[in-house]
């Protein structure tokens, strides 16, 4: 018998497209034969990606990890033995209760990420077995919030247009997002804006491939963002593009920010962004004196010192020409915020479990000083959907934090990674044909469903059912430590969703106005309803009232080149998919990609082994030359594990763990390396 299912994509991702998953045989028998795209979803109309169109390779991978393992050799070795359920979940109960016993429960850190997004299995359950377990809390973001919290600093909330809106604008800037790379399917609407004769921009410090499909394209150097934007301003204000009756009626601080920015004339902000003052001058009064300009950024740009900042201030610029009034006009970023009609994002809190005692936050970005600092005296780590000895930054002190013999570390996992062969347990990680769940998007309006396509392969188990599983083997026994995956669901989705077009249909659009204009008409979210260029909530933090400009940090002389670590994999996502034969070896990597004037600076030819290094760590890597680099930049794409490399670093042992302004995120982007010909 063969039956057709539906789902929703589960990956880090903007666009999570629907799927149909065709499904041979019955029963615990059911095999995947072919996954598609969904051909009646709005936003990915039956187009999936590279990636996911092997997703069976993944799913049914000889390597996929299918009975829990326990550790028989030393940490890092690979070295495991399966176990039963039993024994793995006494081992770790055991271990937990000791450390409990003998550090506090607050020596328990866990870690989890957005490798398998989605309501039930990125976080639900985890959230009450940890409350109850009394760990610490893991606070800050990798990506996205630094984002969402710079918005908010101008916007009082971290909600932006529908992206899909962008079809109706003239004037379309892509800033520092690789659409047609790692927002595909949104990029049809882009086309459709073009056809209509709208002129893309695509400002990046690196050429990517959007960057050449754009009409313009503007490559300042990276962190130099802001200066742009108080051009942008300065031009708006001169020329007077103001809609002064918006400002008037829906904004707070114009007269603050027009003498704030008085001095940011074109040929400055172009000194700072090394480029030149005419290309500022095209950019500011088109931007300027075009009420349908579309502002479009998502993720790379908070990763700098000034990443909060980047979004706050890109935020002022639709408040200043009247765009928010226009289909077409404003800015958009994540929609993440906008679930918030459809989810209870706190439906699934529970903080009665910790009896009232406070736990401390431990930002996930520091987990190589969270296991390395004996004042933190972190003595058992749980991780899941994350693989952070490759996406996390300074991965070296991480490395040595898995290796402590006084570190309990259990990893659910699919595949034996760079973290998982540090672990003491393993337990098995479902696939997301293999489990239920509600997917809210990031990069349109949808909510989407997903179906179970086949029974867990092996002894295989979903989260939820894993943190149900350990809380048993704990001893607990509050009824909500054990919450069915539907009854979940059900506490958290709101009245405006009708769940039985949801599951029926796979997907359906969050109860929003459309065309959605959310601030035609003010409604921003402070108590003033109106948005502040000034910002009094950061001027108490002791942040810049005022949309401001830090230059990058300086150059160290020893390490001159600014690294960036792109995204540029048509077939990776993150760390998840490079180790599989059909994707790794197809994009031919890893690599250091260098501008030629830097290449030939150092003796360099294209091909050459060379070592990339700074006080963090040294990779070996392939030099690759290109002129799609501006001078002064490193690119070393990451998603690499440590197999691939010669060694056992990837592209995060070399990057700073710095914080960001505000938002709790990384500022990955200020790491600063040098190249060196052949091997240190
Ligand atoms: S990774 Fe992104 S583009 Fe690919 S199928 Fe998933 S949601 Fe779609």
């Amino acid at each position: 018998m063969t039956t057709e299912v539906l789902g929703t994509c589960h990956h880090d991702c903007p666009d999570s497209c629907g799927w149909v998953a065709t499904v041979d045989g019955e029963g615990d028998q059911r095999v995947v034969v072919k996954l598609r795209g969904n051909k009646d979803h709005p936003f990915s109309v039956g187009e999936l990606c590279p990636k996911v169109n092997r997703f069976l390779d993944r799913v049914y991978s000889p390597d996929r990890i299918l009975t829990p393992l326990r550790r028989v050799g030393p940490k890092g070795s690979g070295e495991f033995e399966p176990v039963s359920w039993e024994d793995a979940l006494s081992l770790t109960a055991e271990n937990l209760h000791r450390v409990i016993d003998t550090h506090g429960a607050e020596a328990i850190v866990p870690w989890g990420s957005a490798g398998t997004q989605g309501l039930l299995q990125q976080s639900s359950l985890d959230q009450r077995l940890f409350a109850r377990m009394g760990t610490s809390r893991q606070i800050g973001s990798l990506c996205g919030e630094t984002a969402g919290w710079g918005m908010t600093a101008t916007h009082g909330n971290a909600h932006g247009a529908n992206p899909t809106d962008v079809e109706h604008a003239e004037l379309v800037v892509l800033w520092g997002t690789n659409t047609r790379l790692t927002n595909r399917h949104l990029w049809p609407f882009v086309e459709r804006a073009r056809e209509r004769g709208a002129t893309i921009v695509v400002i990046d410090p690196m050429r990517t491939m959007t960057a050449e499909s754009a009409d313009r394209f503007i490559q300042p150097m990276p962190g130099t963002d802001v200066a742009l934007m108080l051009a942008m301003m300065h031009v708006a204000i001169r020329d007077d593009h103001v809609d002064h009756d918006y400002v008037e009626r829906y904004t707070e601080g114009f007269d603050e920010l027009a003498a704030h920015v008085a001095d940011w004339t074109p040929q400055r902000a172009a000194d700072a962004c090394g480029i030149d003052v005419e290309t500022v001058e095209w950019l500011a009064t088109t931007w300027a004196g075009t009420r349908r300009s579309f502002l479009r950024s998502l993720i790379g740009p908070e990763h700098h010192d000034d990443g909060a900042m980047f979004f706050r201030t890109l935020s002022c610029l639709p408040l200043l020409n009247g765009s928010w009034r226009e289909v077409g006009g404003g800015f958009a970023r994540s929609c993440g915020a906008w679930f918030d009609v459809a989810i209870d994002f706190g439906a699934f809190a529970r903080p009665n479990l910790t009896n009232g005692a406070p736990r401390r936050g431990l930002n996930m970005n520091h987990l190589g000083a969270t296991l390395t600092d004996p004042d933190i005296g972190a003595h058992a780590l749980i991780v899941w959907n994350g693989n952070p000895l490759v996406t996390v930054p300074n991965a070296e002190a991480i490395r040595a934090g898995l290796l402590r013999d006084d570190l309990f570390t259990v990893v659910s996992e699919q595949f034996m990674t760079d973290t998982a062969r540090y672990a003491d347990v393993i337990f098995p990680a479902c696939t997301e044909l293999e489990q239920l769940d509600v997917m809210p998007a990031w990069g349109h309006l949808y909510l989407g469903w997903n179906n179970a396509a086949i029974d867990p392969l092996g002894e295989s188990v979903p989260n939820t059912e894993l943190w149900r599983r350990i809380a048993g083997a704990m001893g607990y026994t509050e009824p909500e430590l054990f919450t069915s995956d539907l009854e979940l669901i059900d506490e958290a989705l709101r009245d405006t969703v009708d769940r039985e077009t949801l599951e029926r249909d796979g997907f359906i659009r969050l109860d929003l106005p459309d065309p959605l204009l959310p601030y035609a008409e003010g409604g921003f979210g402070f108590e003033s309803g109106k948005a502040q260029f000034a910002s009094p909530n950061l001027e108490a933090q002791g942040l810049p009232r005022l949309p401001t400009f830090t230059p990058p940090p300086p150059l160290d002389p020893r390490y001159p080149l600014a690294l960036t670590t792109p995204k540029v994999h048509a077939r990776f996502l993150n760390s998840s998919y490079s180790q599989l034969p059909k994707h790794g070896p197809a994009e031919g990597g890893p690599w250091v990609e260098l501008h030629p004037d830097d290449a030939a600076a150092r003796n360099i030819a294209d091909g050459d082994e060379v070592t990339v290094h700074n006080e963090a760590g040294a990779l070996v890597l392939t030099a690759r030359i290109a002129d799609r680099m501006r001078p002064g930049l490193a690119a070393v794409p990451f998603g690499w594990w440590s197999q691939h490399h010669d060694g056992e670093g990837t592209a995060n042992s070399l990057t700073s763990a710095a914080d960001t302004d505000w938002g709790g995120g990384v500022a990955y982007g200020d790491t600063r390396v040098e190249v060196s010909a052949g091997r240190r």
